[in-house]
This record gives C-alpha cells, structure tokens and sequence, in this order.
C-alpha cells in the first residue's frame, strides 16, 4: 500500500496528535505517502485532505486537541454519504485509512470497511467506553485534570466545611467519575452503571458529617439518571439531609483540553504506529488498542457490537475508603 489517509474524528482527546504524528512518520518510514483529513468524516465526504510531511507534524507531541480537526458529521451515517467519502479516497489512489476517534467513529470506520475500504481503528476517547482496548487515548490526562480539581476543591471545602460535588464526563460510561472519585477519596460516587438514589448520597453525607469530616465530595458522571441537575434539585429542598452547606462545580470541556500526560503520549504513538504497520502488512478492519499491557487488534465488528463493561470492583470499596 503506497498511499494512506488519517482523520481524527468525535471528541478531540489529548494525544489524538501524538497518534497522527506516529501515523505520518511511521508511514513515511515505510516508503508510504500520508494524506491528512480535516475535520474527520465531514472532510472526508468533502475531499479535504492534503498530503503530510514529517515536518508538518513537528512539535504536535505535547499539544492537546488534533491538529486535523474533529467533527461530527451526520451525513457519514448515511450510505450515500459513506459512498462520496470513498469516491474521494479512490480518487486519490488512496488505499487505506487510518480513523482515531471512540465509539460512534469505529462505527463509522466499520461502516466504510463494509463497503470494501481497508480501515484500521485508533482506540480514542477521554470515556473509555470502547470494547477492545483496556485505556484509550486521553483517558489518563483526562483523569489527572479531574483529580487535580478534586484536590483543590477539597482544599476550599475542608476550610468551610462543605461538601462539594463535582460533574466529570461520561455520557455512557462511569470510568472517569469512578476512577477519580476513587483515587479524589470522594464519600459518593453517582455513575450510570450503578446509580444512587439522591436519598442514598445525602446519607452518605450526611454520615460523614457525622463522624466529623470536615469536608464530604461527590463525584457524579454526567450521563448518571441521577445526574447533577436531579440530586441538586434534591438537596435544595432537602438541605438539613447532609449537615454540610454544599457547593456545585461542572468540570465540562476543560477535562479535554489538557496536554497529554507521558502516558497518552506513549500509547497514542505506539497505537498510531501498530495502526500503520497494520495498512502495511494487510491487517485490514480492525482497531488497535491496549489489552493487558500489549498492542493488541480485535475486528471492528466485535468492537461496534461489544459494549466494554466498567470493573465495578473499586466501585464496591468506597464506602469501606470513605470510613
Ligand atoms: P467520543 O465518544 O470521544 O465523543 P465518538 O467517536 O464516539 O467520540 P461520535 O460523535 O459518537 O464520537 O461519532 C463521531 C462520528 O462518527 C459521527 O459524527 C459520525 O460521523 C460517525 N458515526 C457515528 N455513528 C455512526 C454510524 N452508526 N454509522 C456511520 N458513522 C457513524
């Protein structure tokens, strides 16, 4: 294969650049030209793509975002939108494509696979929600920038005496809630895989108080039933539930804006690099991913119609840690 294409596409994660700057130059290094989509499908679909140089990924490596641009295009979930984005890759003698994005962009790359496109996936998303790859590009990041606002709004809680609750990402999927609730020392946990009753987190509060805390956190994924909007509304009304005064911070978009820790680094330029030798060797239809410490591929196919179950076993243990 001469000549290959990338796009990132979804939610920008940090390290999506780290990964297409490992696209490029590992392509390059296997005598491969490297075309460059902007915006992920909409560019596709439109023929905007230009041919990448090893120097025109200089000094991507640290910044978070994609230098290619993301979108999400609805037109690409339609045949016939599939179709002109594949008339633009012939056009171009293009013979493969390298997608970095999460859920809904493997999707899509499996769709474009189904019309008889070599595709290769590049597991990225800051939810961590993709079945075939135990972390995905910008998971951690994500999660440090979490846990750093944990720290600090513990700090100004323990002052007052408050409890704070804090909104973190996650449509579907618990992992960033959960993970930096654990590792925050946060009293509750509120993620869609097991939700809590408003009633359950003001007792949990309210017991915390109990014991003397000097300050109680909560840590709610945006996608919960009982999401942020529901159990404040809970608490106005029920103020005298959780002995603290409690105060409301949603992280939203700054959690994506971070520049890649050396983890994301390090896996999106080792799953940027397997992608590419991946279109080389023939590996056509799959999407690279971490498994057990490895780079390992597993079909599309399995990944659009697996759903990645959360280890809810630290789940199970915040009470016992929030003692
Ligand atoms: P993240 O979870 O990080 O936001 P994502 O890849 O899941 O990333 P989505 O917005 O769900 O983000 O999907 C990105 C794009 O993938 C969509 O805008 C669309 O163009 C394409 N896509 C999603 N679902 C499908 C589908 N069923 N068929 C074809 N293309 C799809």
């Amino acid at each position: 294969m001469k000549r290959i294409a990338v796009l990132t596409s979804g939610g920008d994660a940090p390290g999506m650049n780290a990964a297409i700057r490992a696209v490029v130059r590992t392509g390059i290094g296997r005598g491969m030209e490297v075309y460059g989509v902007e915006q992920g499908y909409s560019g596709l679909i439109a023929g905007n793509m230009r041919l990448l140089g090893a120097r025109d990924v200089s000094g991507i490596i640290q910044t978070g975002g994609t230098m290619l641009g993301s979108a999400r295009s609805l037109e690409f979930k339609t045949e016939d939108g599939r179709l002109r984005a594949l008339r633009e890759l012939n056009r171009r003698d293009i013979g493969g494509l390298v997608v970095i994005g999460g859920n809904g962009s493997q999707t899509g790359a499996h769709a474009l696979s189904q019309l008889g496109f070599p595709v290769v996936g590049v597991a990225s998303t800051i939810d961590n929600d993709l079945y075939g790859s135990d972390m995905t590009i910008g998971v951690d990041t994500a999660l440090n920038i979490a846990l750093e606002a944990i720290d600090r709004l513990k700090i100004t809680a323990s002052s007052h005496q408050r409890a704070f609750m804090l909104e973190v990402m996650g449509r579907d999927c618990g992992y960033l809630a959960l993970m930096s609730g654990i590792a925050g020392g946060a009293e509750a946990i509120v993620i869609p895989e097991r939700e809590l009753t408003p009633e359950q987190v003001a007792s949990e509060i309210r017991t915390a108080y109990e014991r003397g805390k000097l300050h109680a956190m909560i840590v709610v994924a945006e996608g919960a039933k009982n999401n942020m909007d529901e159990l404040e509304a809970f608490f106005k009304v029920h103020k005298e539930r959780l002995g603290f005064e409690i105060r409301i911070t949603r992280l939203g978009h700054v959690q994506r804006g971070g520049m890649p820790g050396a983890f994301d680094r390090l896996l999106a330029t080792r799953l940027g690099a397997a992608a590419t030798r991946c279109l080389a060797e023939g590996q056509h239809n799959v999407l690279v991913g971490l498994k057990q410490g490895d780079i390992m591929t597993t079909p599309l196919v399995e990944v659009v119609t697996n759903k990645k179950q959360l280890d809810l076993s630290l789940f199970d243990l915040v009470a016992d840690l929030s003692r």
